[in-house]
């Protein structure tokens, strides 16, 4: 999904370094400590936030946990900046960057759970290192995530889906749950769902939400 440039977006994220990081430097480790007010809560981030819908009902419904959006587009970035103002979402901070580098934004061991949602889906091979479920981008996850932490990915791309589940299978990791149809699961799987935008738009079309959980220890 590709924003149109919003100039307003791009001026909030100027104007708010302190909730916003953008482009860090590799060689710098990230001070989490001084962003957030508690960093012993527990740390969950999101790949690929977009507008921010999921990590923002989150952060919002948590507000003892801490939560990071990582977003490639500083137009979305401004989006979810917009939001967290708005409600002031102090337990969420934005990085505005390629989470190709995840393990030189976060300790080793330090993140409880990983999300992706409605990754792209990158369908030509000759593209097949930029999914986000590629071994790359897994042995990032697998360094960064808690022993005990794990990582939840939503699709509706059924390719994307089936890549994920070998790739991941591949990697050595144990999955805890696979729906391929999340939305008729039990209400108790889906009263803990919280929907992404994308979520929404594809599931009102009656299209099926692939989802899976996976750990890496
Ligand atoms: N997660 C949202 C949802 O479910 O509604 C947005 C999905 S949208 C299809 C994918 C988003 O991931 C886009 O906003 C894109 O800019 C972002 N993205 C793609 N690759 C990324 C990367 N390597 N690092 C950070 N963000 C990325």
């Amino acid at each position: 999904m590709r924003l149109r440039n919003k100039p307003w977006a791009v001026k909030l994220v100027n104007d708010h370094p302190e909730a916003v990081i953008q482009d860090p430097d590799p060689a710098k480790k990230i001070n989490w400590e001084e962003r957030v007010a508690d960093f012993s809560r527990p740390l969950e981030v999101e790949i690929g936030s977009g507008k921010g819908q999921f990590i923002t009902t989150l952060a919002k419904r948590h507000p003892e946990r801490n939560y990071v959006a990582i977003e490639l587009q500083t137009t979305a970035a401004g989006i979810i900046l917009r939001t967290k103002l708005e409600e002031e979402l102090d337990n969420l901070q934005i990085l505005r960057a390629d989470a190709i580098n995840l393990a030189d934004f976060f300790d080793a061991d330090s993140i409880d759970i990983l999300y992706l949602n409605f990754s792209d889906p990158w369908p030509k091979t000759r593209h097949e290192k930029r999914r986000l479920t590629y071994k790359s981008f897994l042995k990032n996850y697998q360094t960064t995530l808690k022993p005990e932490g794990h990582l939840e990915f939503k699709t509706d791309n059924s390719g994307l889906f089936s890549y994920s589940l070998v790739s991941i299978n591949n990697f050595g990791a144990k999955f805890d749950f696979v729906s391929v149809d999340l939305h008729h699961e039990d209400e108790e799987i889906l009263k803990n769902n919280v929907e992404t935008e994308y979520e929404h738009k594809f599931a009102s079309k009656g299209n099926p939400i692939y989802c899976l959980h996976a750990r890496f220890n």
